[in-house]
């Protein structure tokens, strides 16, 4: 794939569906998506675009991606730290990886907060994740409470750093700064603000892994991304993409979203 970004990656559009549309919902978002990005010729070249479905919506995905040779990657939205047994309910990484799944999401302010997910669960999972080859979107984000006490990047710095933790040099991840302030809120941050912090996490990534792999690290910003601000986000040199959550729901804007290039301005 092209190298696109102002700071030489390619860019990516991640859309997490949350609890939304089961897999008769998915196939035909997928394939709505598939044509609206053909139609209005996105250069898939230039933009990678995933979404993130419903666990019971992976295996319908995956067949239309497969059979109509779609060219969207795609992910869950959550995996399980441990590899099999007595976890009820819990979803291994070899299972998402049958399923050709690229990337998982782990660590989502969702799970965090309604599921108390610790950073060394989070950490976990992104490891379980790498070890069956599923790149592991890890997703890190201050609260308003901790934006007011620790400023915008105390938190979600030390949310990665502890991540990272035992993860090799070299390992292909991805990270989404997504303020939590911001998701489903309508307030999205600044293109400034996911930048300052967006760069300090590229650091954390410099630390843990390298620099090599820091400089080959996507990260996403999230929080209420719309057609309408995702440009201003993606001219940041270290904002390689977005996470969407309620706009990834509308088709057409999230095709929009995706084809972020043609509606640049200013
Ligand atoms: C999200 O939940 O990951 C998210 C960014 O949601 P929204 O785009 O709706 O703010």
């Amino acid at each position: 794939m092209a190298a696109v970004t102002p700071g030489g990656r390619t860019p990516f559009i991640a859309g997490n569906w949350k609890l939304n549309l089961d897999h008769l919902q998915a196939i035909a978002f997928v394939q709505k998506l598939a044509w609206a990005l053909k139609d209005a010729r996105l250069d898939f070249g230039e933009v990678e675009v995933a979404v993130f479905p419903p666990f019971t919506d992976l295996r319908s995905v995956q067949t239309l991606v497969a059979a109509d040779k779609l060219p969207l990657r795609y992910g869950a939205q959550d995996v399980s730290e441990h590899e099999s047994g007595a976890h009820t309910g819990e979803i291994a990484a070899s299972f998402l990886a049958a399923l050709d799944c690229g990337y998982v999401l782990v660590g989502h302010s969702e799970r965090r907060t309604g599921h108390g997910e610790t950073d060394e669960q989070v950490g976990a999972k992104a490891r379980a994740a790498l070890a069956r080859g599923v790149v592991p979107v890890i997703c890190v984000g201050e609260t308003a409470e901790d934006l007011e006490t620790h400023g915008p990047s105390a938190v979600p710095v030390a949310q990665l750093a502890a991540a990272l933790t035992g993860i090799d040099a070299g390992a292909e991840i991805v990270v989404a700064y997504e303020p939590v302030w911001a998701i489903g809120s309508g307030r999205a941050a600044t293109p400034e603000q996911a930048q300052q912090v967006a760069a300090q996490l590229r650091e954390v990534v410099a630390d843990a892994l390298g620099r090599e792999t820091a400089d080959a690290t996507r990260i996403l910003y999230g929080g209420s991304v719309k057609s309408g601000n995702v440009a201003g986000f993606l001219r940041e040199r270290d904002v390689d993409g977005a996470l969407v959550g309620g706009a990834s729901l509308d088709v057409d804007e999230f095709s929009r979203i995706a084809r972020f290039r043609q509606h640049v301005t200013g």
